[in-house]
């Protein structure tokens, strides 16, 4: 019989365990902290935090459930999830390396991660960002204290491809870590774990997650790394993703195999429908690739992502301008992966030289194809390109 105390009242936590139900969705263990039925429980518990629920700063079983998820999805032994993408990058990037390494990034990277590894330059990491034509290439950059090669497959903005097999020989003989982030593919169409790759990283806030609402990132590898990783980037650094974000985030993906399926037919509608487009200059898709890019393509997905980027023949940023505002569809949004479609000029006033640097012409453009009908997304980019540049 409880007690018709008030105080009693409002400090009861309800676990009626002669109740016999099954919920259809997953629990949320929203809670800090866990009771432990004795001292010694506590001190055998706290003193292996991974293994133990002590405290959410380190683990929570609604965490631990998205976690086992993703390492299966990846085929990866262990998976450690985190607050952001970001979050993700810099545990790894933090426990990873060290004072007098060097950090090779190859290619088109998340903006954010490169500025993270620059950074790191402080307590004596040396970072350098090239681009390679081939995946051969990235041998004539790596230099005797190089101890981890980061990259993304396809990369942002260029979207180009590494060949994973590749370039995990090459690590593997030097004893270099291979790092890619796979964000752009999902584990649906590409696992980069099985061609050698050491560490996987996803931003959860993309296809994962999958409907604009919550934000993660995850890694996955050998228990080896993973572990170390929460030990020390995870644990020191505090980049703890909330139980009920890991619960969107679970709830995301028991739709995922559903939505890549999707995007994937929509993207190759939508480039179907544009690419032969006399007002389009080029587009970055794999989708569209030729020669070694699409026997890349072609080995490692087994579909699309659904972000692309266009060029424009017309270099004139106000037409630009123009098109993305005319559209009616598509948003002026950043992020991706959830069900809006999206477009994002990557000019933004002030870094011309940057693009330059990357190759990209100010009228380059960043699309996203969401879930909407693909028929309204290419009429609505056509109108749009009629109202900027003419039909
Ligand atoms: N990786 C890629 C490819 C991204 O596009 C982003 C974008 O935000 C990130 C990582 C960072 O993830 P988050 O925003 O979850 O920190």
């Amino acid at each position: 019989m409880k007690k018709n105390n008030y105080s009693d009242i409002c400090s009861e936590v309800d676990i009626d365990e002669t109740e016999s139900y099954v919920p259809m969705a997953p629990d949320i263990v929203q809670t800090t902290s866990f009771h432990f039925s004795n001292y010694e429980e506590f001190i055998e518990y706290s003193s292996d935090e991974k293994n133990h629920f002590v405290y959410t700063r380190g683990s929570n079983p609604t965490i631990k459930s998205l976690e086992e998820k993703l390492a299966r999805l990846e085929h990866g032994e262990k998976c450690k999830v985190f607050s952001s993408g970001m979050g993700a990058i810099s545990a790894t990037l933090f426990t990873l390396l060290k004072a007098g390494d060097h950090v090779l990034m190859v290619n088109t990277i998340y903006g954010e991660a490169v500025a993270f590894a620059k950074y790191l330059n402080k307590y004596g990491v040396n970072c350098n960002r090239v681009d390679v034509k081939s995946t051969d290439d990235i041998a004539n950059y790596i230099k005797p204290e190089t101890k981890m090669i980061y990259f993304e497959s396809p990369s942002s903005q260029k979207f180009e491809m590494i060949d994973l097999e590749k370039v995990s020989t090459l690590a593997k003989e030097r004893n270099i870590y291979t790092v890619i982030d796979a964000t752009w593919a999902s584990p649906i169409f590409q696992n980069p774990l099985d061609y050698g790759i050491d560490v996987v990283i996803h931003s959860l806030s993309k296809y994962l997650g999958g409907h604009s609402d919550s934000v993660g990132g995850a890694i996955i590898g050998s228990a080896k790394i993973v572990d170390d990783i929460f030990e020390n980037g995870h644990q020191s650094l505090g980049s703890v993703i909330s139980p009920f974000n890991a619960w969107l985030t679970i709830r995301g993906l028991r739709t995922l195999p559903v939505r890549m399926n999707q995007f994937d037919k929509s993207i190759r509608f939508v480039l179907d429908n544009i690419k032969d487009d006399k007002r389009i200059e080029k587009i970055y898709h794999p989708y569209l690739y030729e020669g070694e890019q699409k026997k890349i393509a072609d080995k490692y997905l087994s579909g699309y992502g659904s972000l692309f980027g266009i060029d424009f023949k017309d270099k004139n940023f106000d037409k630009l301008k123009i098109f993305v505002n005319s559209l009616k569809i598509v948003s002026i949004g950043v992020s991706w992966g959830g069900f809006e479609s999206l477009a994002l000029p990557s000019f933004k006033g002030n870094n011309q030289s940057q693009l330059e640097e990357r190759g990209l012409p100010i009228s380059h453009v960043r699309m996203y194809v969401g879930l909407e009908d693909p028929n309204s997304i290419v009429e609505d980019i056509k109108q749009a390109m009629d109202k900027a540049y003419g039909d």
